[in-house]
């Protein structure tokens, strides 16, 4: 973490970031006093509803975010991508045998299937459960993981995320869900049970996508509620456990979608672009308020404060809505192809995805000099509890990635994630959980740095790419 102070008092902070401060504190209140964003959010959430690739509410969203950035006077654009299609069936699951059962009892699990799983036969398959708790503990027993159901049971660590550290949570229990059906597909496993990837249990099953190897196998696949997999824990801990497991997703042709670009043309260098950005895809379960309900429209919002106080930076302020972030990033991949051959135009990237905590100031993934130009943002955000600026290396967004990969700046709001993975990719992901003050503070960080990064005299560095993620 770098405190705001200058290291180098040789410029007043206001020349390094040629932002005025008083237009800064302008913007800043106009967002806190703004409701247009939580609207869109509504409309998003409420009229539509989920927004996976390839679904007709994700071409509905489509249609709405371009004519809301249309009324509002921005420049706004259909960027195609193709993206996947797949949709979720019938999915029920049952512990079938297991150590001490009384006779006529059997238990019904919660479970969702995983995005990207196929389909077991129609009436269901039935075989023992393997639970392991680590990817070595699944190689040690690669022998019976063949033929049987790998149930993988891995906790999200709530202490890290109460401790700053959602996204480190998030990434080791995740690997069970990202890379577990893969590694338990070439073992010959018949089917894979996740445990849920979250906090705050309720016997949800959090859904999201799984990896598969190109070329490999695919197998039928699904989330546990954390509560279920610890019972089939327990009971496997006693004996042989069998389980029965119907799944009936599909996996269709892909199908034509696209980004939305809407731009706040520059005043001096309208070619070079500052994105702010958030995902208009979602997963179908919920009706993605938080992921990515709340970042969307909040980036919509900035170009809806800025338009009202009439203020055009040097730099165009380029809003995209990205589709198919959740399970393919395809339109992350058109608009980077759309790019890479004129990057110098492609000044700064933010992308707001951690949803639905307060913000408390900036990540930057820019260089150490770099952060001297920021401090008037932080000092003006300070005033509403968001005045942090955390420098660190690495992605900030799924979607601005492969921008950073090739030494954009990345910069994302700083957010307390304790409880982002509550209802992440749940049934419970709507719109009353997001706060309208959460969501006019949200707006106020990326409206004063993107305004920050727009109106900056010269364009931030690039930042050294070390290694590929
Ligand atoms: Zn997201």
């Amino acid at each position: 973490m770098l405190a705001p102070a200058l290291a180098n008092a040789d410029a007043p902070a206001s020349n390094a970031s040629g932002a005025d401060p008083a237009v800064l504190a302008q913007i800043r209140d106009a967002a806190m006093n703004s409701d247009w964003a939580y609207q869109r959010l509504a409309d998003l959430a409420d009229k539509i509803g989920p927004r996976l690739s390839g679904s007709p509410g994700a071409e509905a969203a489509v249609a709405q975010v371009a004519a809301a950035m249309s009324s509002i006077g921005t420049r706004v654009m259909l960027q195609p991508a193709k993206v996947p299609h797949w949709v979720r069936g019938i999915e029920t699951g049952e512990i079938v045998r297991y150590p001490g059962q009384p006779a006529g009892i059997t238990q019904k699990l919660v479970l969702t299937a995983l995005g990207g799983s196929i389909a077991t036969p129609a009436k269901g398959l039935t075989a023992q459960a393997l639970v392991v708790h680590s990817f070595d503990q699944l190689k040690a027993h690669a022998v019976e993981a063949k033929g049987s159901i790998v149930v993988f049971d891995i906790p999200y660590d709530q202490n890290l995320a109460d401790n700053g550290q959602a996204g480190p949570a998030y990434g080791e229990a995740g690997e069970q869900r990202f890379r577990g059906p893969a590694a338990a597909a070439k073992l010959g496993a018949a089917a894979v049970l996740v445990r849920s990837v979250g906090g705050a249990n309720y016997r949800l099953p959090h859904t999201g996508v799984t990896q598969w190897d190109d070329g490999g196998t695919k197998l039928p696949c699904a989330a546990l509620s954390a509560e279920d997999a610890m019972l089939i824990d327990r009971l496997a801990a006693q004996g042989a456990v069998t389980l029965h497991l119907t799944l009936t997703p599909q996996i269709l042709p892909d199908v034509e979608s696209h980004n939305v670009i809407a731009d706040l043309v520059g005043r001096e260098k309208p070619d070079e672009v500052v994105i702010v950005s958030g995902h208009l895809d979602s997963w179908d379960l919920g009706t993605g308020a938080m992921d990515d309900g709340l970042g969307v429209t909040a980036a919509m919002g900035v170009a809806q404060v800025l338009q009202s106080l009439n203020l055009h930076p040097r730099r165009s302020v380029r809003v995209i809505a990205w589709m198919n972030e959740e399970n393919g990033s395809r339109g992350s991949k058109a608009y980077f192809e759309s790019v890479k051959d004129s990057l110098g135009t492609q000044a700064a990237a933010i992308e707001s995805d951690f949803g639905v905590g307060r913000p408390l100031g900036i990540t930057a993934s820019a260089t150490p000099e770099s952060m001297a130009m920021l401090a008037p943002a932080a000092e003006v955000l300070r005033a509403i509890g968001a005045g942090v600026l955390e420098r660190r290396d690495g992605e900030v967004g799924a979607d601005v990635n492969p921008l950073q990969q090739h030494g954009v700046p990345g910069f994302a709001p700083l957010i307390d994630s304790r409880h982002y993975f509550d209802y992440h990719h749940t049934a419970a992901d709507t719109l009353d959980k997001v706060e309208p003050d959460v969501m006019r503070r949200t707006v106020a960080v990326l409206a004063v740095l993107a305004y920050t990064l727009a109106e900056a005299p010269d364009a931030l560095p690039r930042v050294p790419v070390t290694a590929e993620k």
